[in-house]
């Protein structure tokens, strides 16, 4: 027989506590009858790295010109379409074939700067949400390369956030780490979330004429500088 009983504010069910109230029962019975409902606190949300907080493009380009891989004015501006290569005026097999190359020999990503805005963005994540999790593809044609490829990544995180309050996940399957909340730049939209509120990273490459998605409606499209007024306009919404 328990020595006393604490009652749930829910629905006004009695568990059973220790002296000092403590009651494992209860905290099993809130979080098993009564979850948090959506919208009270902002819980997790996803961002994606290139394109979002490192200047992949611009270190890839940097990285062409300096190589003679290509031509130096193409570096001068950016794509305005995500087939980089054609914009770079190169074909996208000479693309991939560069691509590894940049990462084993010439850090593609660890040299680069920050996207501008990225790492106050990210602290104001911090602040706001409770975790902060970096999803990103580093999959590439060799093990040494994605090895090589995601060492980088964290190394380049390491000096510009807490490594200790982010979480990274190297995936291509985005939709498989649900949030509240998910980044991301690329235009196919193949990352938004059922439920979630879905920003298209204000990119060059991604200013299509509309926003819908196939079954999780329309993303809305922001960069660093406006996106706590969308989380804020969204939140209220909830
Ligand atoms: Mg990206």
């Amino acid at each position: 027989m328990a020595e006393c009983w604490i009652k749930c504010a829910y629905c006004e069910t009695w568990h059973p506590a220790d002296r000092d109230g403590r009651s494992p029962e209860l905290a099993l019975h809130v979080q098993r009858y009564h979850p948090k409902p959506g919208g009270e606190g902002m819980k997790t949300v996803n961002v994606d790295m290139d394109g979002v907080i490192y200047d992949f493009v611009g270190t890839f380009a940097k990285i062409a010109v300096e190589q003679r891989w290509m031509p130096a004015e193409a570096g001068d501006s950016p794509p305005t379409q995500w087939a980089m290569w054609k914009h770079w005026g190169i074909s996208r097999y000479m693309f991939y074939q560069m691509f590894d190359v940049a990462i084993l020999r010439h850090g593609l990503f660890q040299i680069g700067d920050p996207v501008p805005g990225a790492v106050d963005g990210l602290a104001y994540l911090l602040d706001r949400f409770e975790r902060v999790r970096v999803v990103t593809s580093k999959q590439m044609k060799t093990p040494e390369a994605a090895t090589a490829a995601q060492q980088q990544c964290l190394a380049w995180l390491a000096r510009h956030v807490n490594p200790s309050a982010i979480e990274v996940a190297f995936t291509s399957n985005k939709r498989g780490y649900l949030a509240d909340v998910v980044i991301d730049d690329k235009p196919t939209l193949q990352w938004t979330q059922k439920g979630a509120l879905n920003v298209l990273f204000d990119q060059p490459w991604n200013q299509m004429s509309h926003y819908k998605t196939e079954d999780h409606g329309y993303v809305v499209r922001a960069g660093w500088k406006g996106l706590d007024r969308v989380i804020e306009i969204w939140e209220g919404m909830k």
